[in-house]
């Protein structure tokens, strides 16, 4: 069943609640967890939140951060595992995969397309452009009132999965929750340059390398790049710095498609998808065993970098056969 309320009345229930979001946590997962581990400790509970993969450094800012734990979860008497901005289980990590079927109630609550969410509480609303606007929600059930430290994770949560209120996914309601976290007195200018006006020298240099692999199908509408694990290091960069590469290839005038290619080691690549107006990249990761969003999906898959590049190239261009729009 898809209901906030039932998921708010466990969450109230729970005394030792663990929280998390997924694998390479982006703005939305810490922002969301942040948010929602911040506002029950104001209720006095014993919160615990565990993140598998280590925050990228760009996320240091946000408040509560040093309280989340890397890599493991504590031992411990947990009473109820909440999972955000997660739409499976396997995107919790190894460290926390092994929770979902032990015993532990378990609530999610995301925004990815999923009509099966692997919770005993669930709340899945697909139209929401960001899990923290699920979360704000969350709170207000729960009346935790809204302070400077929830709503910058909010916002952060908000800004990134927008892209600054520039994706299709912003709507009237994203803005008016918005307005009550600027209310707050967030100091939006700092946080933009914090999360998107300014990088490490080194994911400059990793944009140089990746831009040299730049490629647009002969019918302009797909663009690609690619980045081996040699590059990676050939510029002392580490994954964290690849947030945020896919933007080029979905800069390109007339590109409807836009796809980044990240070897994660000899036998796995990671495949992002963007879309702009038409083609559903959900489904498109879907095949490959991923998931995601219309707009916005990925999936990791097994094999060499560019068996991958050639069996997924292949798949996306099949979706643009005999089409000559944006040419
Ligand atoms: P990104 O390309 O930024 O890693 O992910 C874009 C979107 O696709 C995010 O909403 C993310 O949750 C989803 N996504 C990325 N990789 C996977 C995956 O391997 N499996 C699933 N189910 N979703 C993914
Ligand atoms: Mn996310
Ligand atoms: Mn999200």
């Amino acid at each position: 069943m898809n209901n906030l309320m039932a998921v708010a009345e466990a969450i109230k229930k729970a005394r030792r609640p663990l929280l998390c979001g997924h694998v390479m946590p982006d703005g939305d997962s810490l922002g969301s967890v942040l948010a929602l581990g911040l506002g029950l400790r104001l209720l006095g509970k014993e919160v615990t939140i565990v993140s598998s993969d280590p925050i990228p450094d760009l996320y240091h800012f946000l408040p509560g951060v040093e309280t989340v734990i890397v890599g493991k979860v504590p031992e411990g008497r947990y009473d109820l595992l909440v999972a955000v901005d997660c739409s499976v289980p396997e995107r919790l990590g190894s460290a926390l995969e092994a929770f979902v079927n032990n015993g532990l109630p378990v609530a999610v609550i995301d925004h990815h397309v999923n009509d099966q969410p692997f919770g005993h509480y669930n709340y899945v609303r697909a139209e929401a452009a960001a899990t923290g606007e699920i979360i704000m929600d969350l709170l207000d059930l729960l009346q935790v009132p809204l302070n400077l430290d929830l709503a910058i994770n909010l916002y952060t949560a908000i800004v990134t999965d927008t892209g600054s209120f520039r994706y299709e996914n912003t709507t009237a309601e994203t803005h008016a929750r918005t307005a009550r976290l600027l209310a707050c007195g967030i100091p939006v200018s700092r946080l933009s340059n914090q999360i998107f006006g300014e990088q490490p020298l080194v994911s400059l240099r990793l944009l140089e390398v990746a831009l040299g692999t730049l490629a647009v199908s002969h019918c302009g509408q797909i663009a690609w790049m690619s980045i081996s694990r040699e590059q990676i290091k050939s510029v002392g960069a580490g994954d964290q710095h690849i947030e945020g590469l896919i933007n080029y290839p979905r800069k390109i005038k007339g590109v409807e498609l836009a796809i980044v290619f990240r070897e994660l080691d000899e036998q796995r690549v990671k495949v992002s998808f963007r879309s702009k107006y038409r083609v559903d990249v959900n489904l498109l990761a879907k095949k490959f065993g991923g998931g995601g969003h219309v707009r916005a999906s990925g999936c990791t898959i097994e094999g060499r970098l560019e068996q991958v590049k050639e069996l997924v190239l292949k798949e996306a261009k099949e979706l643009f056969r005999g089409d000559s729009h944006g040419r």
